[in-house]
């Protein structure tokens, strides 16, 4: 791989922070119609949930479009990442993807026995579609594209990967991972989900961690061929780690347009606002179209975080393509200007 990570602590420590941008959560979540249905529902909690569960599924299936058995429910889309690393790489092959990429299903991947073959990103941080079609041999097995990508925020052209996802996963499967689509202010315009009511073999994860501000309850689907899913659950039961009230409470989430509008408007703001600062400190970045922002910093990852934590400012530090990077989750406007305050003092 052309990129690693420096982590000084376990990336949930419970370091008390007055700025947790460490993490691309939602500042504000979940929505408070959210909150009152996991109150109101709490008491179930001596009862399975799998009939609310259906009901869940029944309504994410209307909101994408497709059959409720195309959808396969976990406990957050990282539990559905590494389902399917699993199922899929249980007798090895390759998984291709882009480098640097969010780790999740690759790592579980390579501990089945997978080999990664890693692409670089192209110089606008977009995926190098052909470089990844090229690298398709018998033995790969799944490719992965995360967009907009994490750790780098950078989005691939809409049109450029219908097509790719179209024609390619006539010969292997391609799961794309929409954690951050909604950021765009585009809704789902601009997903892969329309390729599955064509007959695909894509899968489209997603999650309530982020616009929805659920990361602590943990709910995540994934939107696949019934075929698939039905490989993949007749090993394992994703919905089986989701609790009844955080089914309700991604129910009442979804209700809540209101809530989400908020979200992408003060993430807007803040990235707005952190690119200003950066330029007047004389910093580059790489736009972003998600929740987070990495930009260039010449210092090394490990003394760079040590320096912010002790500020009370958590981010991250990467190290991609031979240089240092930070990035920083869109948080509050407060903790955005805690944050430039800080970067000020350690890197000035
Ligand atoms: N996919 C991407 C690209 C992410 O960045 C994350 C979390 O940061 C996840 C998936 C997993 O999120 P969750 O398990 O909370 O749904």
């Amino acid at each position: 791989p052309f990129f690693k990570e420096y982590l000084p602590h376990a990336p949930q420590a419970p370091v008390e922070l007055l700025a947790k941008l460490n993490a691309n959560e939602n500042p504000i979540g979940p929505s408070p119609m959210a909150i009152a249905a996991m109150q109101k529902y709490a008491v179930g909690g001596n009862r399975y949930a799998w009939k609310e569960l259906y009901a869940l599924m029944d309504k994410i299936a209307a909101y994408e479009g497709v059959k409720p058995e195309s959808i396969m429910m976990g406990p957050g889309s990282s539990d559905l990442l590494e389902k399917t690393a699993m199922v899929f790489f249980k007798e090895g092959g390759n998984i291709i993807s882009a480098d640097p990429a969010y780790m999740s299903l690759i790592k579980v991947a390579e501990a089945t026995g997978a080999t990664w073959k890693p692409i670089k990103l192209k110089d606008d941080w977009s995926h190098d579609l052909a470089g990844m079609e090229a690298a398709i041999d018998s033995d790969t097995k799944l490719i992965y594209i995360c967009n907009p990508n994490n750790p780098t925020g950078s989005i691939t052209e809409h049109n450029e990967l219908l097509d790719f996802c179209s024609r390619v996963s006539e010969k292997v499967p391609v799961f794309i991972d929409e954690a951050y689509l909604g950021f765009l202010g585009e809704g789902l315009k601009k997903s892969m989900v329309s390729l599955i009511n064509e007959g695909k073999n894509v899968m489209i994860a997603r999650t309530f961690s982020k616009i929805q501000g659920m990361a602590g309850l943990r709910v995540g689907y994934v939107v696949a061929q019934p075929e698939t899913l039905e490989i993949i659950q007749s090993v394992t039961r994703g919905g089986m780690g989701i609790t009844l009230p955080s089914v309700h409470a991604a129910m009442a989430s979804m209700d809540d347009t209101a809530f989400s509008e908020k979200t992408i408007i003060l993430n807007k703001e803040c990235r707005e606002y952190v690119y200003k600062n950066l330029k007047r400190m004389g910093y580059d970045y790489v736009p972003s179209s998600t929740s987070f922002i990495i930009f260039p910093i010449e210092m090394d990852g490990k003394p760079f975080l040590e320096k912010m934590t002790a500020e009370g400012v958590g981010v991250r530090a990467f190290e991609i393509y031979g240089k240092n990077w930070c990035r920083v989750s869109m948080g509050t406007m407060d903790e955005m200007k805690l944050f430039t305050a800080a970067l000020e003092k350690v890197l000035v």
